[in-house]
Parts: structure tokens; sequence; C-alpha cells
């Protein structure tokens, strides 16, 4: 059986978890309670800590998807980091 794999984004298609739009929908269904499903596969989509920078970020557990990493607080909005902890504020 081969591996399934998933599809690659279609060219000029934003990578799936990308924007502002996608990281604060998945970040309510998990304020909630809730697991945000990977828009890849499906799968729960697990929230991952960067302890240095107090940064956070999703990540699929079954394809590795992720989110840029991201500073929010539990009653307000979020703000995009970028693909690295400590990087720079994305202009969003
Ligand atoms: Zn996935």
């Amino acid at each position: 059986m081969p591996d399934a794999k998933p599809p690659e984004p279609a060219e000029g298609v934003a990578a799936p978890l990308s924007s502002h739009a996608d990281v604060s929908a998945a970040w309510d269904v998990f304020r909630a309670g809730g697991v945000a499903p990977c828009p890849v596969d499906g799968a729960a989509l697990a929230l991952q800590v960067d302890g240095t920078s107090l940064v956070y970020r999703f990540v699929c557990v079954k394809c590795g998807t992720s989110s840029p990493w991201f500073e929010a607080s539990f009653g307000g909005k979020l703000k995009l980091r970028g693909p690295r902890p400590g990087g720079p504020l994305s202009i969003d």
C-alpha cells in the first residue's frame, strides 16, 4: 500500500494554517476546549509552546503541518510572529 501523502497545495494558494484567520479559528476552538482539526488531513492539532519566548503554534500530530508562531492571550487577540519563535512580528 503506497504512502498516503497529503496533497501539495496548488500554486498561488496559501499554505494551510498560514493566515491569521486560520490560526485565529484554531485558537478559538482550542480556547473553547475543543480540538482543532488539521486542514490537510483532519487529524488533531496540538499546541506547542516555546517557553523562552512564550509564543505558541499549532502542529498537526499526524502530518506535521504547523502554523506560524503566535502570541496570544486567552482573552485577547493573537499576533502572528512567523516561522521562528523569536522572529519579528509579521504585518497582518
Ligand atoms: Zn495533518
